[in-house]
């Protein structure tokens, strides 16, 4: 077996992963570490939980405690796609760098450029940011990328995923050709491919199996549940979402609930907290102070409920968290391989329990399709809304090919604005308004309403419920 020492890292950076509790490199670690401290170029296919970020982080801080940052010029660059990774990263250097003198400086939106524009200023050995926030700095006239040794781009699907690739792209191109780089993602899509055929030159290719597979000590369920009427489903859910937390009574000591919509983090925070229950939400249009002290607050486990949008949670890494409540099922089945991921991690305990309604049934589907096993179902713990068992015309319906999120962004928007808009999903496609998805409504499982007193296009497959509705509408 591999140990740390036979990595040929330098013994400071030996005695702070000592100090860290580790004692073997995991597989991306024990590929990325040799091959990065060659001068290669890395290009790992991992998600987050399989310990990459040391796995960048330690190979960096070994190469750059020889050498001197010059003014306005960083030695490296490790590109991240949200402020809270981007965050997360710089504690990973604060943490590995124990023993080396290295200054660093940390380039996020929500945070104000004068500060930032002093640590650069003074010369930085490791400049970690997002995308739009290191343009914004270099549009400025503040910063320069001829310096950059190292490059680094972390969770680059998610890049694709938010649309940042054209600034990836840019930033690339502001650095040396000599620049060696690291890069990270979680799949490779044809774009990623693209990207890394244009910028790696003969990079050492490491790839780990998915989280999903290595997540054996959580424990998945999905409560299934068909709303009694369509203006009450919002409410139902909610009381469903908080039955499940009494079910699981003391054992859940702390969690995240997962929603797809950022207004939905909100209204399930509030619904929460009315109910007596700690909970405070996170998403990409709160304050950046905000974030920073919710995430505090549940780190040090003074938040119990975490309510929580895909991209502010993203790569979060809470050492105990007891659940992980997916209050809608993710439209992108790799998200809930991530969201779930946040629980059971070094090899602990975790429960995951997802609410599912009938129009969730294909992304249900995709989900189970790539995880490779039948999530169990168990029952509505809520008498008012009946348990539902899904159908097969539900479950196996083909899904629609993955979409594209990217947005573009607004020419005129300030990129720190384009940053935070970025950072979420607008996700009608599990909840979709009559007029986005009319090609839908022949489905069964997913045209739900009605145009007035008329219920247009169910065909055969129109859901009970609907008919219900209706009919108590035409009777008054
Ligand atoms: P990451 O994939 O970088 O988000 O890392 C996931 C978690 O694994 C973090 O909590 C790290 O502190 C931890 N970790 C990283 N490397 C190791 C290791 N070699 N042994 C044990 N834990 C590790």
């Amino acid at each position: 077996m591999t140990k740390f020492s036979d990595l040929a890292l330098s013994p400071k950076v030996l005695k702070a992963v000592e100090a860290a509790g580790y004692e073997t490199p995991t597989p991306i670690q024990e590929g990325a570490i040799p091959a990065a401290l060659l001068g290669r170029d890395v290009l790992g296919i991992a998600q987050t939980g399989t310990g990459k970020t040391a796995s960048f982080t330690l190979p960096m801080i070994h190469m750059l405690a020889r050498g001197r940052a010059r003014a306005r010029m960083p030695r490296s660059l490790v590109l991240c796609p949200t402020r809270e990774l981007a965050a997360q990263v710089a504690e990973n250097f604060d943490t590995y760098a124990q023993n080396v003198k290295l200054t660093k400086a940390l380039l996020i939106g929500g945070v104000s450029f004068k500060e930032q524009d002093l640590l650069i200023d003074r010369g930085v050995d490791v400049l970690i940011a997002t995308p739009g926030r290191l343009l914004d700095h270099f549009e400025r006239g503040k910063l320069l990328l001829t310096g950059i040794e190292i490059m680094v781009v972390d969770e680059a699907d998610r890049m694709l995923d938010m649309g940042f690739i054209p600034d990836i792209e840019r930033i690339f191109s502001l650095t040396p050709f000599t620049r060696q780089t690291l890069f990270f993602s979680a799949t490779m899509a044809p774009e990623i491919e693209r990207i890394t055929n244009t910028f790696l030159s003969n990079p050492e290719r490491i790839e780990v199996a998915r989280q999903a597979t290595a997540s054996e000590t959580i424990t998945q369920e999905v409560v299934m549940i068909k709303p009694s009427r369509r203006d009450r489903a919002a409410k139902e859910k909610r009381d469903v979402l908080r039955a499940i937390i009494e079910r699981e009574a003391e054992g859940c000591t702390n969690a995240i609930v997962f929603c797809n919509r950022k207004s939905d983090v909100d209204i399930v925070s509030k619904s929460l907290k009315k109910h007596g229950l700690d909970a405070a939400p996170i998403h990409g249009d709160l304050e950046q102070s905000q974030r920073t002290k919710t995430l505090d607050a549940f780190r040090d486990g003074s938040l119990r409920f975490l309510v929580a949008s895909d991209v502010a949670a993203r790569g979060l890494d809470v050492p105990a968290v007891s659940h992980v409540f997916n209050y809608d099922v993710p439209t992108h089945s790799e998200d809930y391989v991530h969201r779930i991921g946040r629980t059971g991690r070094a090899g602990r305990e975790g429960k995951a329990i997802m609410i599912s309604a009938p129009a969730d049934g294909k992304n249900l589907d995709a989900i189970e399709r790539l995880i490779a096993k039948e999530i169990p179902r168990t029952e509505n713990p809520v008498q008012s809304t009946s348990v539902d068992a899904p159908s097969s015309a539900e479950t196996t319906e083909t899904p629609k090919p993955r979409r594209s999120r990217s947005r573009k962004p607004k020419p005129d928007a300030p990129k720190a604005e384009i940053e935070a808009t970025n950072t979420e999903t607008p996700v009608a496609e599990a909840t979709p308004a009559p007029e986005q998805e009319p090609q839908q409504r022949n489905r069964g499982g997913r045209g739900r309403r009605d145009g007035g007193n008329k219920v247009v296009g169910m065909g055969d497959h129109m859901p009970s419920f609907i008919a219900k509705s209706f009919e108590e509408r035409k009777a008054s």
